[in-house]
């Protein structure tokens, strides 16, 4: 069987080459590009301006990415929202939706598993077992957007996976997700988050988008790094700053520094001193997250004394920190549990 072409991946510029290889005008592919993008179709049969016959030769010749909702939960301390997705494959995906006060909040996963290896991480835990397409990751948006019934206006590509591992997927699902004739997002809502694979966070920069970038920092030496991620024997943290500090003169976007902070690791004050020497020459922000810890591992959270302590010290060196306020505390444990939970069936 040939594989057939997934048309919610496609750009504009793209369908309308489609459309025109197919016979038909060009305004169709604007048509159908706006029932995906903006009406959030699920299927061609809702495309209701489109003729049967067209609608059939669709249906025939491509295939249309609809994840399918399998499992939701909602805090009912804040309203956030866990959901689980199936792919077509059968594989599961884990999606949050989060409301501010800003607008509401998604985070997506960007591969199914990951081969990052985190030591502290659920995700990663039986490795990665594929890419997500673009259609796969904007559907995760597009699912949440009509279930809830109202408007995402931030995205942040920190669920399932590492996104610099898949780099062309994301560099595709970021176009049509800003594209002024889909959901128009804006890029300064979207943050997309790395272990650090360096050659990828370079070429990002050289796209010069507007997002902004996290990287997940967790140590601030380069052995302690390679005790909690494997991707630091790869890549030193000299050469991490190198490329953050590349990415800010490419963008002038500020970078954020992610901090898991787990007691007895790297939560001390000479760790905060570290901490400070890297971030005090970039422009950038440190999110402090306390470890969410998981069954499979022994890591604990730093307590509250500890972690105030640790904020205090770069604050008074004048480093930009927040703690990352746990949201849906309720609903499960860390990032990547809703679905392992499902697949171990429990
Ligand atoms: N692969 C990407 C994005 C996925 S995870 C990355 O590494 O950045 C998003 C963030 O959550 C990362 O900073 C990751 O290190 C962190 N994280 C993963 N598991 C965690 C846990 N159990 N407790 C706290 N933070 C965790």
């Amino acid at each position: 069987m040939t594989e057939r072409i997934d048309i919610k991946s496609l750009s504009l510029e793209e369908l309308i080459s489609e459309m025109e290889s197919l016979g038909e005008k060009k305004f169709r592919a604007s048509q159908i590009y706006d029932w995906m993008h903006v009406k959030l179709a699920r299927g061609f049969d809702e495309m209701t301006n489109l003729s049967g016959k067209l609608r059939e030769k669709l249906q025939q010749q491509y295939e249309y990415t609809s994840l399918k909702l399998i499992q939701y939960q909602e805090s009912a301390i804040d309203g956030t929202r866990k959901y689980l997705f199936a792919l077509k494959d059968g594989n599961v995906v884990e999606s949050v939706w989060m409301k501010y006060k800003h607008g509401n909040s998604v985070c997506i996963s960007s591969q199914v598993g990951c081969r990052m290896g985190c030591r502290f991480c659920a995700s990663t835990l039986d490795g990665l077992e594929r890419n997500l397409l673009p259609s796969e990751m904007l559907d995760q948006i597009y699912s949440i957007q009509a279930h809830t019934g109202q408007r995402v206006s931030n995205i942040v590509v920190m669920g399932t996976g590492e996104p610099m591992d898949n780099y062309d997927n994301l560099l595709k699902f970021l176009r049509l997700l800003t594209d002024e004739h889909g959901l128009n997002i804006s890029q300064r809502n979207i943050t997309v988050s790395t272990c650090g694979i360096v050659p990828n966070m370079r070429r990002l920069a050289e796209e010069k988008l507007q997002i902004t970038l996290a990287l997940s920092l967790h140590a601030s030496t380069d052995a302690k790094r390679k005790e909690l991620m494997p991707i630091a024997n790869k890549y030193s943290i000299a050469e991490l700053m190198d490329a953050c500090k590349y990415y800010f003169e490419q963008t002038g976007r500020r970078i954020t520094f992610e901090y898991s902070l787990v007691g007895g690791v790297n939560d001390t004050d000479e760790d905060a001193r570290l901490l400070t020497a890297l971030a005090g020459p970039l422009n950038c922000h440190v999110n402090l997250i306390p470890v969410n810890p998981i069954k499979e591992r022994d890591y604990v959270q730093s307590d509250n004394g500890r972690i105030v302590a640790f904020k205090n010290k770069l604050e008074k060196n004048k480093i930009n920190v927040t703690i990352r306020r746990e949201m849906g505390r309720d609903i499960d444990g860390a990032c990547g549990q809703l679905r392992r939970r499902h697949m171990e069936g429990s």
